[in-house]
């Protein structure tokens, strides 16, 4: 095998995502892990230019890098490596957090393509570990596999507890989908529960192992964040209200999407679990009545 081959075997079987692009940003080389993570196989990119925006990176501000201030194409023009945490669009349609890096590929002093190496976010990989570790199947939500109710309470009550005992406060974020029940109407329930996983995919998909994210009911989560203020707090409930925006679910041909309407509080002094949900569940309610899609903090 000559080393050429040799490099591209190798490069095709490992874990990470792999792809190359020559000078016109075409892509060259697509790896197993690239197709592992992203949904989309060699056949379907090869060829196509990253700029046609297939993988529709956004970065946690929300903007299409693939259009604007993609990592790859900086690389192209300055031969730099560069290191980002981006948001790719999956073929079902969820956001992945993926750490990128990007690196040029020289003949001599000219660069003739550029490399990208991507993994998913291993936090949240962490974060499903710890969950099946735990052995609890019965605190698991059936449907999206988040935390169900019962266990986010039981998470909300030792939060709480560490607030009284440590005073660490935590903060807490309601999420309801917008105008569910029209789309369930239009599309029909089972595409409804493709949503709902859709979503849950793409807002649990970026969380620190000390966070929790569960589903209160039927189209109704809840994020706990601990240790976070008030800006920290309304910059992850944003990012959750983007990447959700920003996500589709792909069904015959059509991009369905839904947002969500958020309610944001932080608790710094301790008090009755109820209280706090009804806090969290009121500015999310003030969300719906400025016309949703949107986060209410307070
Ligand atoms: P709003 O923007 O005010 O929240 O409007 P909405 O239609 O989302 O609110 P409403 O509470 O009236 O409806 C919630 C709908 O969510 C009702 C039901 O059709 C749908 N829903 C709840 N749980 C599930 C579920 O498990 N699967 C599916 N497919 N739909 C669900
Ligand atoms: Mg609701
Ligand atoms: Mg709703």
């Amino acid at each position: 095998m000559r080393g050429e081959e040799l490099y591209s075997v190798i490069l095709g079987n490992i874990h990470e995502g792999v792809y190359f692009v020559d000078t016109e940003r075409k892509i060259t080389f697509w790896n197993k892990g690239a197709e592992r993570i992203t949904g989309y196989l060699e056949t379907e990119v090869l060829g196509k230019f990253c700029y046609e925006n297939i993988l529709k990176h956004v970065n946690q501000q929300g903007i299409h890098l693939c259009l604007q201030g993609c990592p790859l194409h900086q690389t192209l023009i300055d031969g730099q490596d560069r290191e980002a945490l981006v948001y790719l669009h999956h073929k079902n349609g969820h956001r992945v957090s993926v750490k990128v890096k990007t690196i040029p590929m020289c003949e001599g002093d000219t660069i003739v393509g550029a490399v990208e190496l991507f993994n998913d976010n291993s936090e949240r990989e962490e974060l499903e570990n710890n969950l099946e570790n735990l052995k609890v199947l019965a605190m698991k939500d059936q449907l999206t596999n988040l935390a169900n109710r019962r266990y986010t309470e039981i998470f909300l009550n030792s939060k709480m507890q560490e607030l009284d005992k440590l005073g660490i406060p935590f903060g807490i974020v309601f999420m309801d989908i917008d105008r569910f029940k029209v789309f369930n109407d239009t599309y029909g329930h089972e595409i409804g529960d493709a949503v709902l996983k859709m979503v849950s995919k793409t807002i649990g998909g970026s969380l620190r192992s000390t966070d929790l994210i569960g589903r209160w009911g039927g189209e109704e989560f809840i994020a706990i964040f601990s240790g976070v203020d008030e800006k920290q707090l309304w910059d992850l409930s944003e990012k959750m209200r983007m990447l959700v925006e920003n996500s589709t679910l792909d069904v015959e041909g059509e991009s369905l999407y839904v947002s969500i309407s958020l309610g944001a509080t932080v608790v710094v002094e301790p008090s009755d679990l109820d209280s706090v949900v009804k806090r969290a569940d009121d500015l999310m309610y003030e969300s719906k009545a400025k016309g949703r899609n949107r986060t209410s903090i307070g």
